[in-house]
C-alpha cells in the first residue's frame, strides 16, 4: 500500500517510479524496496496481520487438523541457512528479502564465527548462504574458507549479476576453488520474463555470470560443481512441473548461449514482502491465497524445508525459515534468551514445533515449494 505523496505509474507491465516525497525526485525503472515506497508493510507485524486477519480463509493450522495431520515439528538438523544481510545489486519485483542497493543491514564477522560454533557443534552438513547478494557481504569469502575448512557442503544462492559487477572478476574462480555449489536464481530463459521481474539488463548479464560459471567447471555432468538453476513464476501462478521446466532449460539455455547446469529448483512466490505488497496493490491477494489454499497438497508436509533447517538472520536472531525470518516469526517455545545464534545450545533449538502461519500456503501448494525446489508429485 503506498501512502500520500507517492506516485506510482505502471506502463506496459514495468513499473516506473517517482518518488516525489519532501520535495525530492528520483527515477527508477526498477521496483523499490518497501522502504523506498514508504510501505506500511516495511514492518512485518502489519504484513502478518493481514496474513493472519479473520477472512473466512482457513487457518494453516486448521487445515492441517482438517486434513487429520499433526503440527509441524522439526526433528533435526541438517541445513544451517544463513542470512547475511539485506544488500543486493538488485531490486526484484518478487523479492521476500526486500533486498535493494540501499539496504545496510549485514551480518558481522562476529556472527558468523557463532554460526560455525553452531555447525561445529551441530555438526551440520549443508551451510546455505543467502542475502541479498550475500557475495556483497564483505565478510564473504572468509566465511566461505571457514565453511570449506570444516567440510561443510556450502550452498551461496546467487543473483548470477553479482558475478559481473566490477571488482568480483574472479568471484567464479574463487567459488570453485572452494567447491561451492552455486545456486542461481534465473526466473525464465526468455529475456523479456526475465527482466520484467528481475530488471532492465538483468537477462543478459545473467547469461555472462552463467557463461563464467560453466567457464570454471560448474554445470558439467562429470564435474562436482553443482550449478542449480532457479525458477520462480514470473505472475501468480503456481511454478509448472518441474522436470518438464528443466527440460525446457536445457534445450533452450544450450542451443542459444551454449549453457549447461545440472538441475533447476522451482519455486512458489511467497506472498510476504514485496510480493504481497505487488499482490495488494494488484487487487490480486484473494485470489493468489485462494490458489495457494486450494492446491493444498498434504504430502508436501514430510519434505518441507522448516523440518531439518534452521535460518539465521544478519543480526544472528534464529526462525524456522527464511520466511519466518523476513516476518519476524520467531521460534515458539524456545526460551527468548537461547533464539540468538550466539547464545544458543543446540539442544534448545533443533527439536521443536514451528511457527506456521497462512504464507505456509505458500510452501504446500501444488507440487509444493522449498529451497530445494518441489517437494512431491503435483496433486491432480
Ligand atoms: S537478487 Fe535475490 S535478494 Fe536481490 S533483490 Fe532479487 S530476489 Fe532479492
Ligand atoms: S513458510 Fe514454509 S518453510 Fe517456513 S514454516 Fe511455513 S511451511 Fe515451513
Amino acid at each position: 500500500m503506498l501512502r500520500s505523496g507517492w506516485l506510482l505509474l505502471v506502463t506496459m507491465g514495468k513499473k516506473v517510479a517517482f518518488a516525489l516525497r519532501n520535495g525530492e525526485k528520483e527515477e527508477s525503472d526498477m521496483p523499490l524496496t518497501l522502504a523506498k515506497l514508504d510501505s506500511e508493510f516495511v514492518d512485518p507485524a502489519r504484513q502478518v496481520a493481514l496474513l493472519e486477519a479473520d477472512n473466512g480463509m482457513p487457518r494453516f493450522q486448521d487445515l492441517l487438523r482438517r486434513e487429520r495431520l499433526p503440527e509441524l515439528t522439526a526433528e533435526r538438523l541438517d541445513v544451517l541457512q544463513v542470512n547475511v544481510g539485506k544488500l543486493c545489486n538488485q531490486t526484484c519485483s518478487h523479492c521476500h528479502v526486500d533486498a535493494g542497493p540501499h539496504r545496510r543491514e549485514l551480518m558481522t564477522r562476529e556472527t558468523m564465527e557463532a554460526c560455525l560454533r553452531m555447525v561445529r557443534l551441530a555438526h551440520v552438513q549443508t551451510v546455505d548462504i543467502t542475502g541479498g547478494a550475500p557475495e556483497m557481504n564483505p565478510h564473504f569469502r572468509w566465511f566461505v574458507q571457514q565453511l570449506s575448512a570444516l567440510g561443510c557442503r556450502v550452498l551461496d544462492r546467487c543473483n548470477l549479476t553479482i558475478l559481473t559487477v566490477a571488482g568480483n572478476e574472479d568471484l567464479a574462480e574463487f567459488l570453485a576453488q572452494h567447491h561451492v555449489h552455486v545456486v542461481a536464481s534465473l526466473p525464465c530463459y526468455l529475456e523479456e520474463n526475465t527482466d520484467r521481474q528481475r530488471g532492465d539488463g538483468v537477462f543478459r548479464r545473467s547469461i555472462q555470470g552463467l557463461q563464467k560459471l560453466n567457464a570454471c567447471g560448474y554445470g558439467d555432468s562429470n564435474s562436482e560443481l553443482e550449478l542449480v538453476l532457479v525458477f520462480n513464476p514470473v505472475g501468480t501462478s503456481l511454478p509448472p512441473n518441474q522436470n518438464e521446466l528443466e527440460r525446457a532449460y536445457r534445450d533452450q539455455l544450450l542451443e542459444r548461449f551454449g549453457i549447461r547446469f545440472n538441475r533447476l529448483f522451482t519455486v512458489t512466490n511467497m506472498p510476504i514482502s514485496r510480493f504481497l505488497e505487488d499482490l495488494i496493490r494488484q487487487g490480486r491477494y484473494e485470489s493468489y491465497m485462494e490458489t495457494l489454499v486450494q492446491a493444498f497438497n498434504s504430502q508436501t508436509i514430510t519434505g518441507l524445508m522448516c523440518r531439518n533447517t534452521l535460518s539465521v538472520d544478519w543480526q544472528g536472531n534464529l526462525f524456522d525459515c527464511d520466511f519466518n525470518q523476513m516476518l519476524d516469526l520467531q521460534l515458539p517455545g524456545v526460551p527468548s534468551n537461547v533464539q540468538q545464534v550466539t547464545e544458543a545450545n543446540v539442544d534448545d533449538v533443533i527439536v521443536r514445533k514451528i511457527q506456521t502461519g497462512r504464507h505456509c500456503f505458500g510452501c504446500t501448494a501444488g507440487a509444493g515449494s522449498s529451497c530445494q525446489g518441489a517437494i512431491a508429485e503435483e496433486k491432480t
